[in-house]
């Protein structure tokens, strides 16, 4: 039975989970769409609703708010869901950009369409897309990777996965492990891998920097990375894949020149040089491996 058919036939029809896209920092980019359903909704379940306040009294909203996170979601979804089944309608907010991505909802909508609810979008501002279209980076294919798992580990096994695909790939960062993420995917994909880094996108200081991965880490080395970011990174060459072996990343070249005869401190020197990087950061990445 079809969504339809189970309204017309039924005296509660169930309510429709509307999952909106919200500003990702510049707060005129809201359709006038969502503006209106989310006026007209009961209820909106937001991740932070202080935060969310500050929007709806933008746009003279006045829909009750109740919260819906990463620590809450196990027991509120299904209540939340109750709430549709019983014919109301429910809108999801994340903090900024499209809920589900890097943020809650996406939990919430898998439960109501097991419920048998719609599941309806609200699009608007997403940052991967954003700084996607505006890299100059081939975007007719992709893979979003969002943030890099937190260990180490975990960190360079996905790197080491993901190093030979050739098509873009997209990075959510935070400024304070900035530069750490940017040395990671220089030790697994080599420093003269394009990328973008983009930063405070709709924003007043927003701002694209454009290069090798080591330019863009050279960059942030000299000044202290603020606000968010996405990376852009292209991906890997035809050739590289073809021959299996990126050999321009730190390890390899301090091996190289080792192997060549070379004390280590020569060899951290020419590394460096020949990366556009510090011997400073050469050694980090050498270490941190
Ligand atoms: N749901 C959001 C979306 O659709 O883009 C993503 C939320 S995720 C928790 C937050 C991350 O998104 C930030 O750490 C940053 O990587 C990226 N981000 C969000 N707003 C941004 C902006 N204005 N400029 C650059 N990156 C941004």
């Amino acid at each position: 039975m079809t969504q339809t058919e189970i309204r017309g036939n039924m005296l509660h029809p169930k309510g429709t989970l509307y999952l909106a896209a919200t500003p990702i920092g510049n707060l005129e980019d809201m359709t006038f769409r969502a503006v209106r359903i989310l006026q007209e909704a009961p209820l909106i379940a937001a991740e932070d609703t202080r935060h969310t306040r500050k929007l709806l009294a933008r746009y003279d909203i006045h829909t009750r708010l109740t919260s819906y996170h990463e620590h809450n979601k196990l027991e509120k979804g299904p209540r939340l869901v109750d709430f549709l089944v019983e014919g109301h309608d429910l809108v999801c907010v994340s903090d900024a950009g499209l809920p589900g991505i890097a943020d809650p909802g996406g939990h919430l909508a898998e439960l109501a369409i097991a419920a048998g609810v719609q599941v309806s979008p609200l699009p608007g501002a997403n940052a991967a897309l954003s700084a996607l279209i505006c890299s100059g980076i081939d975007a007719r294919r992709f893979t979003f990777i969002g943030f890099l798992p937190r260990t180490a580990a975990k960190s360079r096994e996905l790197l080491a996965e993901i190093a030979v695909r050739q098509e873009t790939l997209i990075f959510y960062e935070a400024p304070h492990h900035l530069k750490n993420t940017l040395k990671a995917l220089i030790a697994a994909f080599g420093a003269s891998r394009s990328a973008v880094a983009a930063r405070e996108l709709t924003k007043r200081y927003e701002e694209f920097r454009r290069g090798t991965l080591s330019d863009i880490l050279a960059h942030y080395s000299e000044e202290e990375p603020r606000g968010e970011f996405v990376l852009i990174v292209a991906g890997a060459e035809e050739s590289a894949v073809k021959e299996n072996a990126l050999t321009e990343t730190p390890k390899e070249l301090v091996t190289y020149f080792m192997e060549e005869g070379r004390t280590k401190k020569e060899a951290l020197r020419e590394t460096a040089k020949r990366l556009n990087m510090s011997r400073r950061d050469v050694y980090q990445i050498l270490l941190e491996e």
